[in-house]
């Protein structure tokens, strides 16, 4: 299946836990005073690749502990992205997935909750500059979560998780 990508790092330690392939999707509409990847922005730049080809690359790396979805803003694709991430799966890759989306708005929106629901880790809410730390552990600024996803759902409750001392 066909997405738009800004690129791809096959040995991130900085985007979850392990080492990961970090995708990096291309299209974002939240303009994060302060965002850290703004050539990700424009919907239309970027390159098309096809998922079948990134999980290939990610199953040439023997290291891997899973795949990272960040951008761009991911929930702008869902559905290439939910592919992707059940192919990984298959393969025992876990998830992990940036979003500047709230989870609770993602609930409620058909589309978005397809690709929710098919990724364990969840960071979520846009980048505020003004509460941006280095101490944080796989985020940029204080307001995100880390939220596991599977919980999340299971329990109808919202469970963040602390990976600061990861
Ligand atoms: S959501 Fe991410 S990519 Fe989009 S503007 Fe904010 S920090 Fe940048």
């Amino acid at each position: 299946m066909q997405i738009r990508l800004a690129g791809i790092v096959n040995d991130s330690i900085v985007d979850g836990t392990g080492i990961r392939l970090t995708v990096f999707v291309q299209g974002c509409e939240h303009n994060c005073k302060g965002c850290h990847n703004p050539q990700t922005h424009d919907l239309n730049g970027g390159y098309l690749a096809d998922t079948d080809d990134i999980l290939e690359k990610a199953l040439k790396n023997p290291l891997l502990e899973g795949l990272t979805f960040s951008g761009g803003e991911p929930f702008l694709q869902p559905y290439p992205l939910c592919d992707l991430a059940k192919k990984a799966h298959k393969a025992g890759y876990n998830i992990f997935c940036y979003t500047g989306f709230i989870y609770e708005d993602l609930l409620n929106d058909s589309e978005k909750r397809n690709l929710l629901e098919n990724v364990d880790f969840l960071v979520d809410g846009p980048f505020i500059e003004s509460q941006k730390s280095l101490m944080l552990n796989f985020r940029g600024s204080e307001n995100q979560r880390i939220i596991d996803v599977k919980k999340s759902l299971e329990t109808g409750e919202t469970v963040v998780i602390d990976m600061d001392n990861y």
